[in-house]
């Protein structure tokens, strides 16, 4: 008998029928004798339109109220779900995130888990019973309900799988694993088997929208594994795990294509220590998360320099652009332009050399040009026109062959 935690996203449990295929996945699982803890999201579309009807009200409203106003949509599916199961002979019992004893700090909207003490879960299976626990919320110490921030449940089922010391913990979405790319932009991406922990937060924080980089960041930190597979079929997804030392063969992993990001440029800043400092530090004071930056000396001994950021954070970023410009007593602000960043991922890259090369070769065919580049470790992303994106998606793709054979 084993421990497994399945967790189903928006669109799994997107309506009755879709809550009713989830719940005869959920029996053939208990079936097999296995115990089963399931986290469930909010049905598609729901935590925007509570966002939506809250700003509708008042701008900017309260954190502590939008938690507990978000925190209805997973309360909806867990009982839904759980109501389902009954509906086909399967005893089951739902759970709030704080009846599962999700404990997080008091960060509203964005709160970070300290602890899961999984409330009376292992007391219910024990019992013969499915437990559903509402993904994306928790509690603090002083009994305040909080969220985990957006595609939060991701989260809240890697930590239960951990708490709970799960045999597996399965990502159930409306794709069939992680690709090499997006199937959609280019034809031949391959699901792909394996992946490990770096890859597939490079992978996520770099435009591939499969999970929330938060969750794959604890699951690394405390080593659990989990498989990324689909509601819809039975194929096998892709597992992410630690690292071994035979996946460090393949030299490129993936590619990713981030078309949510915007380029600010500030121009004609006085070349002095300290500029830089200023204006990073105003931008994260902010909240502002920085992604690429570039800066370069123009004619007079003026800097320029640009960095990019997500399109939410375009306001946030001009108005304290706009300030640092009147304190540093010079500099223009030119008009944002939105770009799009491509990235090739891939643990290979740490041992072996010439990906650079081959990488710059490929665009360069291609006709692509680069206005921004950034590395890591295990990564090269360029900053490319918005229209030039899915031709240097294909164009990677192809030079490091990561096509079907
Ligand atoms: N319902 C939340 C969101 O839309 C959490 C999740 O779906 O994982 O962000
Ligand atoms: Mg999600």
């Amino acid at each position: 008998m084993a421990l497994i935690v399945q967790k189903y996203g928006g669109t799994s449990v997107g309506n009755p029928d879709r809550i009713r295929n989830v719940a005869k996945r959920i029996k053939a699982q208990r079936d097999r004798g296995d115990q089963v803890v399931v986290v469930v999201s909010a049905r598609s579309g729901v935590t925007n339109e509570l966002i939506d009807r809250a700003k509708s009200l008042n701008p900017s409203p309260d954190e502590r109220e939008m938690d507990t106003l978000l925190a209805i949509g997973e309360q909806e599916t867990i009982a839904l779900t759980a109501i389902a199961l009954h509906a086909i002979g399967v005893q089951a019992v739902s759970r709030t995130g704080p009846q599962a004893g999700i404990i997080t700090d008091d960060a509203h909207t964005r709160a970070r888990i300290l602890d899961v003490t999984g409330g009376d879960i292992k007391r219910q299976l024990d019992e013969g019973k499915v437990v559903i626990v509402a993904g994306f919320q928790g509690l603090t110490a002083n009994g305040e309900v909080t969220t985990l921030g957006r595609g939060g449940s991701d989260l809240s089922a890697i930590a239960l799988a951990w708490a709970l010391k799960a045999d597996v913990c399965q990502i159930y979405t409306d794709v069939d694993g992680v690709y090499t790319a997006d199937p959609r932009v280019v034809p031949d991406a391959r699901k792909l088997d394996l992946l490990s922990y770096d890859e597939m937060l490079e992978l996520a924080s770099s435009g591939s929208k499969v999970m929330q980089a938060r969750s794959v960041e604890f699951a690394q930190k405390y080593n659990v594994l989990f498989e990324v597979r689909s509601s819809f079929n039975d194929e096998p997804g892709t597992i992410v795990k630690a690292e071994a030392p035979n996946m460090e063969q393949i030299l490129v992993r993936g590619v990713a294509v981030d078309k949510n990001q915007v380029k600010v440029t500030l121009s004609e800043l006085p070349d002095r220590p300290g500029v830089a400092a200023t204006l990073f530090q105003a931008l994260g004071a902010q909240g502002v998360v920085v992604d690429m930056i570039i800066q370069n000396i123009g004619r007079a001994g003026l800097a320029n320099l640009t960095f990019t950021v997500a399109k939410e954070d375009v306001p946030r970023s001009e108005k304290v652009a706009k300030a640092v410009i009147t304190e540093l007593g010079g500099g223009k602000l030119l008009p944002p332009a939105d770009i799009a960043k491509v990235s090739a991922v891939g643990i290979g890259m740490r041992t072996h050399s010439g990906v650079a090369a081959k990488f710059f070769g490929a665009l360069a065919k291609a006709g692509v040009n680069i206005m921004m580049i950034t590395t890591s470790e295990i990564k090269i992303s360029v900053a490319i026109e918005p229209a030039q994106a899915d031709t240097a998606a294909r164009a990677l793709h192809a030079a490091f062959d990561l096509g079907k054979a």
